[in-house]
C-alpha cells in the first residue's frame, strides 16, 4: 500500500484555462507516490505552450497526438505507457477533485477491487445541466440491462483499474464512447466494478464542456455494439 504507484492519465483538448491549475492540484492530491501522464489531443490553443513552458516540470510524461481524434483515442495512448499498480482517469478540467483520489484509489491498492468507478449520483446533490443528468441516468440504466452490473453512474470520469486489468483491454472507441465501452468489456470479462461516492462541480459548455447530444447518442449505439 505504502509504496504503490498511482498513474494518472490527463486527456487534454483545448484547456488552457484549466490544464496547469489542474495539474498541480493533482500533485498536491494526497497519494504519496504518482505517474502523471498528460495526453495533448493536438490542442489548438494555447494549451501546447503551457504544457510545454508550465507543466511539464510537473508531471512524468507528456504526449502529443499529430491529430485531434477524441477522448477515448487519447486515454489509450495514455494507457500505454502507464507502469503504475493503478490507473486513474483525470480529466484536464475542474469538475472532478484530485483530493478524492484515495477514495477510488484505496480499494484497488487495498487489493479489495480491480475496477473503482466514483459515482457522481450516489449520496450527492443534483448538479449540473438537468439535460446531462436525465442522459447520463438513461445512458447508465440502459448499460445496465446488458451488462448485468447495478452502475448509478456509468459515465464518470472517475474510472480506476488494475493497470494489468485496464491494458488488457482491447479499446477501439476514439471519443466519448469510451465509457460504455470499457464498461461492457469489464463486464464482459466478469471483473467486477466496485462504486464509492464522489462529488462533482460541473462546467458549463461555455467553460468548455465538450460531450454533447451527438455523444449520447454515439454512447447508446456503443451500448448494443458491445454488450
Ligand atoms: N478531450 C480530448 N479530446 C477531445 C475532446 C475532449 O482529449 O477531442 C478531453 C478534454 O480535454 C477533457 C476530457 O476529454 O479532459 C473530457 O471532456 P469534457 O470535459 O468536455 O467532457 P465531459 O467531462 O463532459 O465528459
Ligand atoms: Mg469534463
Amino acid at each position: 500500500m505504502e509504496n504503490k504507484v498511482l498513474s494518472i492519465v490527463i486527456p487534454c483538448y483545448n484547456e488552457e484555462n484549466s490544464i496547469l491549475d489542474l495539474v498541480k492540484k493533482v500533485n498536491e492530491s494526497p497519494i504519496k507516490n504518482k505517474e502523471i501522464i498528460v495526453v495533448d489531443d493536438c490542442s489548438k490553443d494555447n494549451t501546447r505552450a503551457i504544457l510545454e513552458k508550465d507543466v511539464k516540470p510537473l508531471v512524468s510524461q507528456i504526449i502529443y497526438h499529430e491529430v485531434n481524434q477524441g477522448k477515448g483515442a487519447a486515454l489509450r495512448t495514455g494507457f500505454k505507457h502507464a507502469t503504475g499498480d493503478a490507473v486513474i482517469i483525470q480529466d484536464a478540467d475542474l469538475e472532478y477533485d484530485p483530493n478524492e483520489y484515495p477514495l477510488v484509489v484505496e480499494p484497488i491498492f487495498n487489493n479489495e477491487a480491480d475496477v473503482v468507478y466514483g459515482s457522481r449520483y450516489l449520496n450527492q446533490k443534483r448538479k449540473g445541466y438537468l439535460a446531462n443528468r436525465v442522459a447520463n441516468w438513461f445512458l447508465t440504466k440502459l448499460s445496465n440491462v446488458f451488462t448485468g452490473l447495478k452502475l448509478t453512474d456509468m459515465e464518470t470520469c472517475y474510472k480506476c483499474f488494475k493497470r494489468e486489468v485496464i491494458q488488457s483491454i482491447d479499446l477501439v472507441e476514439n471519443r466519448f464512447g469510451f465509457e460504455p465501452e470499457v464498461t461492457s468489456k469489464l463486464a464482459r470479462k466478469g471483473i467486477k466494478v466496485k462504486e464509492v461516492p464522489i462529488s462533482y462541480y460541473p462546467r458549463t459548455n461555455e467553460e468548455g464542456k465538450k460531450i454533447g447530444f451527438k455523444d449520447g447518442l454515439r454512447a447508446i449505439y456503443c451500448i448494443w455494439k458491445y454488450r
